[in-house]
């Protein structure tokens, strides 16, 4: 006979389930029911044994059973075919270590925690009462292992829950992508990492604001706002179209970014709409690629037409067989031709360079380079080719010798002063001076053309960039120049710059290493 559980079992049953009610914790819960259950049945010790993902059950908490024991009892739970055999093997394996220790209990009951048709687990009361149960009171501790199977089960739920949820947090705040979640006025609850640092705004300044009025988009390319898609009646529950717009935002610090936001709705059971999540992807580089992709072609194709045109005029030209030209026509047109043909040539060279540039294999072959000498090997070059403007150089004769590539450090100078005579007027200076600083050596094209407005000045350096001004238009140019000369001169370990007030004049500057035959000499060893 069970003598005086039938008395307590209402009290138990009430304890379990205000711990259905009351825990979540799960090791709480099923110390909570493995105490009522060996307190119900007399017992002396207990365990609870829960089934794993895998099948196998383990040993979850226990009751007066010492350590080592448990480490025998375990592998018995898996040994057997089924609960009840599990029941029989441990208490044969129980009475057997008990009788070895000393201990006194010798009967195992054993209650399956069950929900529905499933078995989470068993539960065993050791005991040293015997007795058969009635009926009565097998029904009673089945109802009461119910009950603990319903509160194992929530915390379990609860505790997976619990932890999906944490899975889905570190998602989404190491989502490479920003994310907001906004309820449905569109108030922020969940501003991700990757937004924060996407826009500068602090995830909690922008918490509990309005999306809105944190991210406002401007310049809309693609897409539909939010506020456009809702009047038109988005979301629709059930068949809603992810939302999809384009355009920049504003960083915390003015500039702007290029973005895509794709908007997705979020409704409850009644089809309530709780959340928008917006997944906002920063595609400024894409945008730039795209538009340096069409800068490229226009660029290309009319740099290339027009002396592909001239050649094709005068060559044709020259063709005609019911003309005779005289020699200085000829002449003339020819010199058209080969100019035009230089410049095709020119802006080939440029566009391959551009291109090695960009994949990383810009080769220099240095040597030691007397710059003043370079310099009057250029300008002398371009003498005929000024339009009346007078090249004045003023580099010493004694500046440090210079570790450069020759050919490229012509090409830079090149560059520079075709630029000084395309951009300034006819029959102005344009000067070359030289000097030493430091460890360098610095060259300076200065001219007395239009200059260049302060907000150009960081862009100027860029591929295909110029500037958009009367000058510039009436003369041709790829915007290739200024970029190589920088990536010329970088990959000499110097700099390049301008300084200009954008009106009268500029001046642009290049700096080299001066030669260091101690670093040649390491550099060679
Ligand atoms: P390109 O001359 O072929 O256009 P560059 O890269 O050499 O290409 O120059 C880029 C732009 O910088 C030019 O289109 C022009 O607008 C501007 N620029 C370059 N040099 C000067 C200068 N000396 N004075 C005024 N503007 C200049």
């Amino acid at each position: 006979m069970l003598p005086d559980y039938r008395v307590r079992q209402r009290d138990y049953l009430l304890n379990i389930s205000r711990a259905i009610t009351s825990q979540l914790d799960l090791s709480a819960v099923l110390r909570l029911i493995l105490q009522s259950a060996v307190d119900m049945l007399n017992g002396l010790a207990g365990l609870v044994a829960l089934k794993d993902n895998d099948g196998r059950y383990r040993i979850r908490e226990s009751y007066g059973v010492a350590r080592p024991l448990l480490d025998q009892l375990n592998p018995i739970l898996n040994d057997a075919e089924d609960p009840r055999e599990a029941t029989t093997l441990l208490e044969r394996n129980l009475v057997a270590i008990a009788q070895r220790i000393g201990l006194g209990f010798w009967q195992v009951v054993s209650l399956p925690l069950k929900v529905g048709n499933e078995l989470l687990g068993n539960l065993y009361v050791f005991r040293n009462l015997g007795g058969e149960y009635s009926t009565n009171d097998r029904l009673i501790l089945q109802s009461f292992a119910d009950q603990a199977a319903i509160a194992v089960n929530n915390a379990r739920l609860y505790q997976e829950l619990a932890q999906e949820k944490r899975r889905l947090d570190a998602i989404l705040e190491f989502s490479a992508d920003g994310v907001v979640i906004m309820d449905a006025t569109h108030r922020i609850v969940v501003f991700n990492r990757a937004l924060a640092l996407l826009t500068g705004i602090l995830s909690a300044s922008a918490f509990g604001l309005i999306f809105e009025d944190v991210l406002p988009l401007t310049n809309k390319r693609a897409g539909i706002t939010l506020h456009d898609a809702e009047a038109n009646g988005w979301p629709l529950v059930g068949a809603a179209a992810p939302l999809f717009v384009e355009g920049d935002l504003k960083r915390a610090n003015g500039k702007l970014v290029s973005v895509e936001i794709n908007f997705a709705p979020l409704f409850d059971y009644e089809s309530r709409l709780v959340n928008i999540i917006a997944n906002v992807r920063d595609i400024t580089r894409f945008r730039e690629a795209d538009e340096m992709k069409s800068t490229f072609v226009s660029v290309v194709s009319h740099e290339l037409k027009t002396p592909v045109a001239l050649i094709k005029g005068y060559s044709s030209t020259l063709r005609r067989q019911d003309a005779r030209w005289d020699q200085q026509t000829v002449r003339d047109s020819l010199q058209v031709i080969e100019e035009e043909s230089d410049r095709l040539a020119e802006l080939i060279d440029n566009l391959l360079d551009a291109s090695r540039v960009q994949a990383g294999n810009f080769r220099l072959a240095m040597v030691e380079l007397d710059i003043d000498q370079l310099v009057i090997k250029v300008v002398d070059k371009f003498k005929s080719q000024t339009r009346n403007q007078k090249l004045i150089v003023d580099v010493p004769s004694d500046l440090p010798l210079v570790h450069a590539d020759e050919a490229r450090i012509t090409q830079v100078l090149s560059n520079l002063i075709s630029n000084a005579i395309k951009y300034s007027p006819e029959g102005s200076d344009i000067h070359i001076g030289g000097t030493e600083r430091d460890a360098e050596v610095i060259i300076s094209v200065s001219d007395a053309g239009p200059g260049i407005p302060t907000e150009d000045q960081s862009q100027l350096f860029m591929r295909f960039y110029r500037i958009d001004n009367a000058m510039t238009r009436r003369t041709q140019g790829a915007g290739l120049g200024l970029y190589l000369s920088k990536a010329i001169i970088e990959a000499h370990g110097g700099r390049i710059w301008v300084e200009s007030d954008g009106r009268t004049g500029s001046r642009f500057c290049f700096s080299l290493p001066r030669y260091n035959p101690q670093s040649r000499i390491d550099s060679s060893t």
